[in-house]
């Protein structure tokens, strides 16, 4: 069947999931964010002449049965879905019987759990997986090309053509994402100062080699400034001022993030927020981040533990972490601090000290996650090596609301515990209170937010781990 319209799908849940860029979990203080694999295929789809419909259950809130049949009215004539590790079972499910009911439909899946060895394995629904969402080469399949890809896995009659991956650390420039498409989608980020804002990717993959992490696996590749202004300018044109940066370690090329912060500059107008290293946050780079109208920095500090840093986070240590706080701070730039608990070499003195850690770091949001073995990540491949987990059974959550790695070294209700007691001793202190109050003040839009966040950190901090 020649493929004319094309449905970007991010299927619906029994929880709220973020399922984007080979990372999936429970959604945190009910926050949506734009996925972003479906929103750059968006974009390449529409440039290579398709109809691109979006149906985002996530963001809309829609359960299975209206999802389900509003899928089936829009009569597309091929699926690309996102799956996730936290979510795989009722995914599957959902996608089945999607399947069955429109059987000419091609299903082409996006998400963490195809790094997994056994993807095509009691998927017989399942057409094809994309494994480069930045890959003109998905065009090219769903336009009816064969062969070998070295970003696309795909069924074949009886047989599986794998693909061939090729590590590209050249620039690469992308058709300009349809943000329109995802405009009035109910998306929110919690350190969004204005409504609605976009999600903007200027690189893919990342440079350093922490080994839990899965996007060093994807190598690093820079988008060319020039196609990242233009769409920088398009997102203008839609009215829209408030970016989140998703690339995974602004400023590793710090001469190139100079530039780009030097035509936000020029764009004029945009305020945004990023992930940035400790090691890569100096003064010089914070401070034409802030011009360029960067206000939020997200830190994935990980832990309070030099020990478990020196395995996990190489290159990193908490004299740096503080002292790049001190820099943030300096600038005028706010600071988010990402932690960990529950790597393989945590006990709970450890998880402990990364706890104190976070309370007394000097950052101004904290959040905590609890350790997953990543498919496709290096330490996976030494934790589990035969990756023999039960391809039904497993349930990855970084969030530790919908499970615990089942190898934890720490038991899942006292990673709970650990966790919920250190968000209450985070946000619950009262200067920490009274700070928040007083900045509310000046912004509708900040006080919203603040209110909101209360409202989830305090059912996180009140419910039992499902
Ligand atoms: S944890 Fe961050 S810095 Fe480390 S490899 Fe992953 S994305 Fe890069």
């Amino acid at each position: 069947m020649k493929i004319r319209h094309i449905l970007l799908l991010n299927p619906p849940g029994r929880k709220l999931y973020t399922r984007d860029y080979f990372c999936s979990k429970v959604t945190k203080a009910g926050y949506v964010e734009h996925p972003l694999d479906l929103l750059i295929l968006s974009g390449i789809f529409s440039s290579a002449g398709f109809r691109v419909s979006v149906l985002d259950a996530q963001a809309g809130r829609q359960a299975p049965e209206p999802a389900f049949n509003h899928i089936v009215s829009l009569r597309p004539d091929a699926v690309v879905f996102l799956s996730g590790l936290v979510s795989r079972q009722e995914d599957y499910a959902f996608l089945e019987r999607l399947k069955k009911a429109m059987p000419r439909v091609l299903f082409a899946g996006m998400g963490d759990l195809f790094l997994k060895k056994m993807v095509f394995e009691n998927t017989a629904w399942m057409d094809a997986v994309f494994y480069d969402f930045t890959s003109g080469e998905c065009a090219d399949f769903l336009s009816g090309r064969r062969g070998q890809f070295s970003t696309i896995s795909f069924r074949d009659g009886n047989d599986i053509i794998y693909r061939v991956p090729v590590q590209d650390r050249g620039e690469f420039s992308i058709p300009v994402p349809r943000h329109d498409l995802f405009l009035n989608k109910g998306y929110t980020f919690p350190f969004a100062r204005k409504l609605p804002f976009a999600t903007v990717l200027t690189d893919y993959g990342c440079p350093f080699s922490c080994p839990f992490c899965v996007y060093p696996t994807l190598g690093f590749r820079l988008r060319r400034l020039q196609n990242v202004t233009e769409e920088l300018r398009y997102i203008r044109s839609l009215g829209i001022r408030e970016l989140f940066v998703k690339d995974q370690s602004f400023g590793a090329d710090r001469g190139r993030s100079m530039r780009l912060c030097e035509e936000m500059r020029n764009i004029g107008g945009f305020s945004w927020t990023c992930f940035l290293r400790a090691d890569v946050a100096r003064e010089d780079l914070l401070r034409g981040m802030k011009a360029a109208g960067c206000h939020t920095v997200l830190f994935g500090f990980e832990s309070g533990c030099d020990r478990i840093l020196r395995s996990y986070k190489p290159g990193v240590n908490k004299r740096m972490i503080v002292d790049a706080l001190r820099k943030c701070r300096r600038s005028g730039i706010k600071s988010v601090g990402i932690f960990i608990f529950g790597f393989p070499e945590d006990d709970i003195g450890t998880c402990r000290e990364t706890a104190d850690f976070a309370v007394r770091c000097g950052c101004d949001y904290v959040s905590f996650n609890v350790f997953v073995p990543k498919a496709g990540t290096p330490l996976r491949n030494k934790l589990m090596p035969d990756d023999s987990s039960g391809e039904k059974e497993e349930v990855l959550d970084q969030s530790g609301i919908a499970s615990v790695w089942s190898g934890s070294p720490v038991s899942a209700e006292e990673l709970n515990r650990l966790r919920v007691r250190a968000i209450r001793r985070f946000y619950f202190r009262p200067s920490y209170l009274f700070g928040m109050a007083a900045a509310s003040l000046f912004s509708l839009c900040r006080l919203r937010m603040c209110l909101r966040s209360a409202f989830f950190i305090l059912q996180d901090v009140l419910a039992k781990r499902r």
